[in-house]
């Protein structure tokens, strides 16, 4: 496999770091072959690695091989594996419950999977508070408190949106994502920065991805800045892209099959 002539790899390189950089490697070579076949949108997309299930050291492998975006699907995973590589950019893209918000605003730059009215609430206050906190410590000198990506940007939320009836794998009725968008856009402390879902099974993917695509440029209409559109999975990223994908969620195709739970 041909090497990036500016990285050369160092002689002792860890067995998982290599698989990890031979892995990166050919995933890339799809992105930008994908990039290619482009009906929408511009590229190219931004590589989230999504590290569930696999340590923070891979965390800290793929630092070095240059992948700064991480995602991970659960909150205690997460809160643990971004306290052990803050320098990561660490991107919440699973189902959320309330209360695990004020958790999460304490190490994610982005929350991929906004849904519903009560999570919008729960998010902003708790984006809100950790900058008291954050303050506080400051005037008290207190080194323990992290201040994390929100203390001084605001958490950028993508709404998820369910494409097909069922609502078992989370997402926002389409109908009802108008007014979501709005809600989200006025509560402090949070941006509007797009939308997100995960193709239904059962489905061609190109065609789940392209009715995303129309949801998108709806909220944009009202909401310029939401531009992102998370689309894309390790076997659908192609599709994905196609239909204007920013960013795209890679697990397995990066990391290798997952550990069975
Ligand atoms: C696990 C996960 C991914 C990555 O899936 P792969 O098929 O391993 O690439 C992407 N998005 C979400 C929401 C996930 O939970």
């Amino acid at each position: 496999m041909s090497q990036d002539p500016q990285v050369p790899v160092p002689s002792g390189e860890s067995a998982r770091r290599q698989e990890l950089r031979s892995n990166l490697e050919t995933l890339k070579a799809r992105l930008a072959r994908a990039q290619e076949t482009r009906h929408v949108g511009q590229g190219p997309a931004t590589l989230i690695a999504v590290t569930k299930f696999f340590p923070a050291t891979d965390v800290r492998h793929l630092l070095a091989l240059g992948v700064t975006e991480v995602g991970e699907n659960r909150d205690q995973e997460a809160a643990g594996k971004a306290r052990a590589v803050p320098e990561a950019n660490w991107h919440f893209i699973g189902q959320l419950q309330s209360k695990k918000s004020n958790s999460v605003v304490r190490y994610a730059s982005s929350v991929h999977s906004v849904d519903r009215e009560s999570l919008v609430t729960a998010l902003g206050k708790a984006v809100r508070n950790h900058r008291e906190t954050v303050q506080r410590a400051a005037t008290q000198d207190d080194g323990g408190v992290r201040p994390g990506p929100c203390a001084h940007r605001d958490l950028e939320c993508l709404i998820q949106i369910s494409l097909d009836a069922s609502t078992g794998r989370g997402g926002v009725a389409p109908a009802d994502l108008p007014r979501l968008a709005d809600r989200l856009a006025q509560e402090e402390g949070l941006g509007l920065r797009g939308v997100m879902a995960v193709a239904p099974l059962g489905e061609q993917p190109e065609a789940s991805f392209e009715r995303l695509y129309g949801y998108a440029q709806q909220i944009r209409q009202d909401h310029p800045g939401a531009d992102q559109i998370s689309a894309g999975m390790s076997s659908d990223l192609e599709e994905a892209v196609r239909w204007g994908s920013t960013h795209v969620r890679i697990g397995s195709g990066i990391l290798g099959a997952r550990p069975v739970h």
